[in-house]
């Protein structure tokens, strides 16, 4: 290997965003390396993700961001415009149904998806008590811990109304997802490497000049993309621009469950998502009739930020399972809660305001497509074209700062003001400031 190879373009991070960036750019004629510590594609958070893929965001750019990246999904193989010797990843498009804080719904979701042309229906329970009829009904609003006497109360009142959206699944394998990009990105003539750190973020005369390598070597680019998920904040140190971004980035662990079905409940061939916002849970199947259940951060449980996204305790934990196990028991009360804990622990790389940065910085070169604050598996592809025009009609001399750039959806058709994602925009206050977006 020379010691100064160069390339167009390199995008530090091979997870389902950066693969997806090295594809866009490949396809755009850039010649691409996409650069992992680890050894193989989507091995980072991408591959303990969920993959769930609903449009339920709160703010208008949330909400069209999800729906163009829906199609996406939809027409994965077509997408790719390649094979994979593994195969390729599914879009179980199975529809999400919401229950729970109306209020957000009606005041917020539903007059976006109206906007947007989000399709859904408004269920009354008996017709949410004919699809689930394993659910119990009752309304636990605000969720509580099992450590807190009213967790076990009876409910005082029961959900009077549940939302369901046609336009929402989940990807059965995300990290033969981004094993998919790959194939994708070098089928254009991409280039992956892996087992392979960057170290450093050389630049000259205000100018990105390429990476610096654990191994002393150091490869020259233009251009370098951060896509480094929770060590964004890291490499964002390396290359001197984590100060002056206005908006920052952080890791927070979180806790992905996973139980046996209750008897009489084939969620596998009746699947749907459940985003149960009264309980602060979400869940969808898993293979073998089981159970993903993750946690919409509610305020009454602890968060745990991770200063190094190197060192962070990967074993499921007592406590989480608990409340997180026992929360999802109250909307299913015939679930066995397992006595073996099983689950997942992996880190989101969360941004101020949970929504992501699609952003150049102030080192000319240097973008950064992060702070995706669990919750931006679903748009890595729209993310990635954005990423792409950006790139291109940043390199090619336009004022991203001063006259945002805007992106037409290839799918919906409607236009992306990539200014919402900016690192120097204000706080926004629409967002959840949770996973929900
Ligand atoms: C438990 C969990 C559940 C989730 N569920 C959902 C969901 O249901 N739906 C949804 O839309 N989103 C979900 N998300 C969020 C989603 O998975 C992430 O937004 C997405 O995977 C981020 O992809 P990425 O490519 O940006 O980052 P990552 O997959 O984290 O990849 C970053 C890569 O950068 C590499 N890297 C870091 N530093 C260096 C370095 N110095 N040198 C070389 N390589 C480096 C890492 O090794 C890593 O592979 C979830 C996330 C988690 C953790």
């Amino acid at each position: 290997m020379a010691d100064h190879e160069s390339f167009d373009a390199i995008i530090i991070g091979a997870g389902i965003i950066g693969a997806n960036i090295g594809f866009e750019l490949s396809k755009a004629g850039y010649r691409t390396l996409n650069i992992d510590k680890l050894p193989a594609a989507g091995y980072g958070s991408t591959g303990n993700s969920c993959a769930i893929i609903r449009t339920h965001y709160s703010t208008w750019a949330g909400v069209a961001m999800a729906y163009e990246g829906l199609f996406y999904w939809k027409n994965w193989a077509d997408y790719l415009e390649t094979d994979d010797e593994r195969g390729l990843a599914q879009f179980i498009y199975c529809g999400g149904v919401y229950l729970g804080d109306t209020d957000r719904y009606t005041d917020k979701v539903l007059p976006l998806f109206d906007e947007i042309g989000v399709p859904y229906e408004v269920w009354d329970m008996e017709t949410l008590a004919e699809r689930f009829p394993v659910f119990d009904f009752g309304s636990y609003s605000p969720p509580k811990r099992v450590e807190d006497d009213d967790f076990w109360a009876e409910p005082a009142e029961q959900l009077q109304t549940a939302v369901y959206s046609p336009a929402a699944g989940y990807v059965s394998d995300p990290q033969l997802s981004t094993h998919n990009l790959q194939r994708a990105a070098e089928a254009k003539g991409g280039e992956f490497r892996f087992n392979t750190e960057v170290t450093a973020i050389p630049s000259a005369e205000g100018r990105v000049t390429g990476v610096a390598l654990a191994d002393g070597t150091t490869i020259d680019a233009p251009i370098v993309v951060n896509v480094a998920g929770p060590h964004s904040f890291v490499i964002n140190q390396l290359a001197g621009v984590a100060d002056s971004m206005k908006i920052k980035t952080k890791a927070l662990r979180h806790e992905v469950h996973h139980v046996p079905a209750p008897e009489g409940f084939d969620f596998e061939d009746n699947p749907s998502l459940v985003g149960d916002d009264d309980l602060g849970t979400y869940f969808r199947p898993e293979v073998g009739n089981h159970i993903l259940v993750g946690s919409q951060d509610p305020d009454c449980d602890p968060q745990i930020w991770v200063s190094d996204p190197d060192d962070f305790a990967r074993e499921v934990s007592s406590d989480q399972w608990e409340n997180q196990v026992m929360r999802l028991a109250r909307r299913l009360p015939t679930l066995g809660v397992p006595g073996d804990k099983k689950g997942v622990v992996d880190l989101y790389d969360v941004s101020d305001d949970w929504i992501p940065i699609y952003d150049r910085t102030d080192l000319d070169g240097f973008y950064v497509a992060i702070g995706t604050s669990g919750n931006q598996f679903k748009n890595a592809s729209v993310a990635a074209y954005c990423m792409a025009q950006l790139i291109q009609q940043v390199e090619e001399g336009h004022d991203h700062d001063a006259d945002p750039v805007t992106v037409v959806g290839i799918h919906i058709g409607l236009e992306l003001n990539l200014g919402a994602y900016s690192r120097n925009r204000e706080i926004n206050r629409d967002s959840s400031f949770s996973v929900l977006g």
